[in-house]
Parts: C-alpha cells; structure tokens; sequence
C-alpha cells in the first residue's frame, strides 16, 4: 500500500499534450460573477485535469487574486485578464492549496506587487520528492516553455492556518482552514456580501474531489461548512460553476460517504485493499487525476482511513 502510495506521488498531475494545448489558448476572459467579483474559467469538462480555475476581486485599494495556475506563463495570462478589467494593482494573492497547477504562476503576481496568503502547510504527496524533483515532474507536464522565471513563491507573507479577515477597499474577504480535506493546506475564499465562495479543489465539477493529500472525514466536514455559509455562488477549483451550489456539495458528499462505506465494509469484511479496489476501473496511466485515476486513488485512500478507523488509530484522519 505505502509502496502504491510512493508511485502514485511520483507522476505528474496532468498530461502533458492536455496542458501544452491549453497555453497556445487566445487571452484568458475574465467572467463576472458578482459586482467587482470575476472569474477565469479553466478548462471544463475535463474534471481536474487541464487548467484550473482562478479569480480576483477587485477594490478601490488594488486586487485580490484567488490562485495562480500552474505556469508563469498561465500566470501572465492571467495578470493580462485581470488589467483588462481594472488598472487597480494586484495587492493580495490567496493560494487555496499548494498543488503546483494553483501555485506555479505566483511568482508572476508577486513580481507585479502581490503578497501571498496561504496556509503555512505546503505538504502534499507531489512535493515529497523535495522542490527539485517536484519541478522536474511539473515541468515536463507544462513544458519548459510556460515555465521560464519559475521561482517557488507560494511561501505566505501573511499566513493563515486557521481564519483570517481580509478587509481592503470596502470590501470583506474572509479566509478560512476548512481541515484537510483536499490538502493540509486547503483555504476557501468567502466573501460574505456577495455570498459568493471560491472553494478550491474541495469541489471539482464532477463531484471527484481527491483525498489522497486529506482525508474523507475531513472533506465530508468542509462540505458541512460550505453549506452552512450557504453561498448563492460557489467556484470549483476545476471545471465549470454550478447553476447550484447545494446539489454539487451534496454530489460529492455522496461520492465520499458512498466510498467510505464500501471501504468500511471492505475492512471490516477482512477484504484485502488490492481486492476491495478490484470492482473499480484501472487508473489511466500517465493522466493521475483522470476520472478512474481519481476514483482509484481515493478508494485506496479511503481504505487506509477505514483501516486505521478499525484499528483505533484515530490520528489518520484528521
Ligand atoms: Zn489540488
């Protein structure tokens, strides 16, 4: 199990002629979601593979960024949308998670003036390689090209590990640690006037979220919070906005839940993992976060949490 674990972390998180396509695409479009609330769509259709989503307030005291895609070079699109829409300067980025396909193009935002709010916990399975090996995978999955004057700048000048209000221009930006769901480093965006919520990959459009950087427990408890804020907008971190908030949490607390129970009964039924994992389809190779690599990845997860539950080691999951 550890040994599949250790593979799978090796390889990179999209492929590499999906995300080259991607960054010969014309001017990235910034769409407006609620007055002075804009988002640029990432690819859709796609689940989490292809480009991500991101997103900027603006206020009358510069802008606040959400993520920063996954290549400088994403990331000067990026900044090119945004000066579309407003000549106010990027003052704050907030970075949802530390996967490189959010973080990769922050150096791009920092030059032009942001600071970064993060969570202080960068740890994800990719990253565990050490920052060369980490490069050296991404790099091959965007090309050398889009990722020339990389340097590592996801490291928070204001970091948040719990909650944190951002106040700027007017406006209310708050910044929550929702637990580990995703990634030890997960934060959701929250602006409470416009009820409009950028969730990072806690929501993928297909209801798939990964848990292999988290944990199911702790996915199942921020979908809680994310209904409880009850949000009229809420944006994935990959794939299209849905028309309801409501029924894409509630599609991927069925998921999760579903697969715990089915790991559950695996475990307790004494069912080996390779066994239990047998009636899902084989993750794609060389596409780890592709629907069936997403499924089989997390059930793997998700059996090592039932396991650890079974055996009393509570700690597993957070
Ligand atoms: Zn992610």
């Amino acid at each position: 199990m550890i040994l599949l674990l250790l593979a799978l972390a090796a390889t990179p998180f999209v492929t590499l002629a999906a995300q080259a396509a991607t960054d010969s695409s014309p001017p990235y479009v910034a769409r407006r979601v609620a007055d002075g609330v804009y988002v640029i769509l990432g690819d859709t259709g796609r689940g989490s593979e292809g480009r991500a989503n991101a997103g900027f307030i603006v206020t009358s005291e510069g802008v606040v960024v959400v993520d920063a895609l996954a290549s400088p070079r994403q990331g000067e699109a990026l900044l090119g949308a945004i000066r579309r829409v407003t000549d106010q300067p990027p003052r704050w980025l907030i970075l949802t998670h530390h996967h490189p396909d959010h973080t990769f193009g922050a150096v791009v935002l920092r030059r032009a003036g942001a600071r970064v709010i993060a969570h202080p916990d960068a740890r994800t399975l990719a990253s565990e390689g050490g920052p060369s090996a980490l490069l050296a995978d991404w790099v091959r999955v965007v090309g050398l090209d889009a990722m020339r004057g990389l340097e590592f700048a996801d490291t928070p000048d204001r970091p948040v590990s719990k909650c944190d209000t951002l106040r700027l221009g007017g406006r209310t930006i708050v910044i929550t640690h929702p637990g580990a769901a995703h990634t030890a480093g997960d934060l959701m965006v929250w602006l409470p006037a416009e009820r409009v919520l950028f969730a990072g990959d806690l929501l993928i459009e297909d209801g798939v979220t990964m848990v292999v950087d988290g944990s199911a427990r702790a996915l199942r408890s921020a979908l809680d919070s994310i209904d409880r804020l009850a949000p009229k907008v809420v944006i994935p971190g990959h794939g299209a906005i849905p028309r309801s908030p409501r029924v894409l949490v509630a599609r991927t607390r069925d998921y999760i839940t579903g697969l715990e129970s089915e790991m559950r009964k695996a475990v307790e039924g004494g069912i080996p993992m390779q066994r239990a994992l047998a009636a899902l389809p084989p993750p794609d190779e060389h596409r780890p976060v592709s629907l069936n690599s997403r499924r089989r990845r997390n059930a793997a997860r998700v059996y090592v949490e039932e396991e650890h539950r079974y055996m009393g080691l509570e700690d597993a999951s957070p």
